[in-house]
């Protein structure tokens, strides 16, 4: 197994982009680097939400373009193909933040639904993502997940319907042999979350993990909640799915925590999140042989450490054991030098209409104008690259 793998050859990491698509991403994470300017941007779209304003267009030609495979399900579907032909697996992400209502939550239901029998059909290997605030009101969420930790069993048609929902999603992906990604979100919501998808992971996980729940490492209590996972699991006889990122959320969680007058569930420093998350890499992957993981990360660091690991426990079906995943838009220095090493490695791929993307375009927005975040390095090594075909 390789182990001398370079994360920074640039000419493989942006082989899938023409000249002008690099040139125009750089001036994306260019303006992206300004915090004033993105903050200003931000008021502005939330102006769009409330009051429909006409940026729209703007937007679909600018960070849309940059962290979204396109609005419709065609777009999403030639992307998925394109980027197969680099050995790049995608991860459809429907993206739909915008509302709430049954009939939106219904709908939703049914769009992943198909998604999942078409790629099924037409892209196997590929995978889907859900949010399961995309098939429930957070507000509901959030008041059910304090019930259930108070154990009151509680008869909720409501309830009933949105299991429902994520029974449909997880049999269909079962049948058509697609893996589906539960994706993690409030903290205030997660306990709900894990109880529903273990469920649903002891109902469909039997020969490889069809579902998979996701861990953020910054929450203090992940590690203590992994181990457990993976003894239960053993315990019930099923392969735990496990996606490990390091959480998209600090300063809401942070907030909140401040406001309810309680300690903050994510860790104070950077430095204890990337070594829990490190740490769960360790244990994932040191019980390959129990457990399916995905490792769902921008840092080098971490997946240089997942590759030492996959060599360190000899994971010779790491193709099969190990995922790999980054956002559309961003490391392709990992994503494009992973798969041509021959790793599992793939885009979280969102598709959708530009208004109910908005707030996922503003998480993005946020977290590469963050000054801890990655978007120098992504600036540099787009720079790199136009000017070494600038020399050809
Ligand atoms: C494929 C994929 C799927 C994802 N799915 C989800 C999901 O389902 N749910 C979700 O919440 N996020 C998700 N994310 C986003 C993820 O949680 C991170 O926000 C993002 O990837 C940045 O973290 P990093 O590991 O790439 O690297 P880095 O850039 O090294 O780390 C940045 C992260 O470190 C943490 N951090 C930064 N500063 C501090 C601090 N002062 N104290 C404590 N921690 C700090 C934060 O989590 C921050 O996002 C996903 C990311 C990817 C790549």
């Amino acid at each position: 197994m390789k182990n001398d793998i370079n994360l920074e050859d640039l000419e493989t990491a942006y082989s899938y982009k023409s000249n002008k698509e690099l040139k125009f991403t750089h001036f994306i994470f260019s303006i992206l680097q300004n915090q004033r300017l993105v903050k200003l941007l931000i008021a502005c779209t939330n102006g769009i939400l409330k009051y429909n304003l006409p940026f729209k267009f703007l937007i679909k030609k600018t960070v849309f373009n940059v962290f979204c495979a396109g609005e419709d399900i065609n777009k999403a579907f030639s992307k998925i193909n394109y980027l197969e032909t680099y050995k790049v697996k995608s991860v459809l992400d429907y993206v739909s933040e915008a509302e709430n209502s049954d009939e939106f939550f219904e709908n939703n239901t049914k769009i992943i639904v198909a998604n999942i029998i078409k790629l099924g059909k037409e892209c196997p290997g590929n995978y889907v993502s859900v949010k399961i605030t995309g098939l429930e009101d957070p507000k509901f969420l959030t008041y059910r997940n304090a019930m259930d930790l108070e154990n009151e069993s509680i008869i909720s048609p409501r309830f009933d319907r949105l299991i429902e929902r994520i029974n449909l999603i997880c049999k269909t992906a079962y049948s058509a042999k697609v893996i589906v990604f539960i994706d993690a979100e409030d903290r205030c919501m997660q306990d709900l979350f894990d109880k529903i998808t273990e469920s649903m992971m002891q109902k469909y996980n039997k020969e490889y993990a069809v579902v998979f729940n996701t861990l953020q490492m910054y929450l203090k209590d992940r590690l203590k909640y992994l181990n457990t996972l993976i003894e239960e699991a053993g315990r019930k006889n099923y392969i735990p799915g496990i996606k490990l990122v390091r959480g998209a959320y600090v300063e809401k969680e942070r907030e909140k925590a401040r406001k309810e007058g309680k300690t903050s569930p994510v860790f104070d420093t950077k430095k204890e999140t990337d070594d829990s998350f490190n740490q769960a890499v360790e244990i994932c992957l040191r019980e390959f042989k129990k457990v399916d993981s995905c490792i769902a990360t921008h840092n080098n660091d971490s997946t240089l450490h997942a590759i030492n690991c996959i060599n360190k426990y000899n994971i010779t079906n790491h193709y099969s054991k190990v995922r790999f995943s980054q956002l559309y838009g961003m490391s392709d220095n990992l994503t494009f030098n992973l798969s041509v090493n021959g790793y599992n490695s793939s885009k979280y791929l969102p598709y959708g209409e530009v208004k109910k993307a908005i707030p996922y375009l503003i998480r993005r927005s946020e977290e590469n104008s963050s000054i801890d975040g990655q978007i120098i390095d992504e600036v540099v090594r787009l720079k790199k690259e136009i000017e070494r075909r600038n020399k050809l």
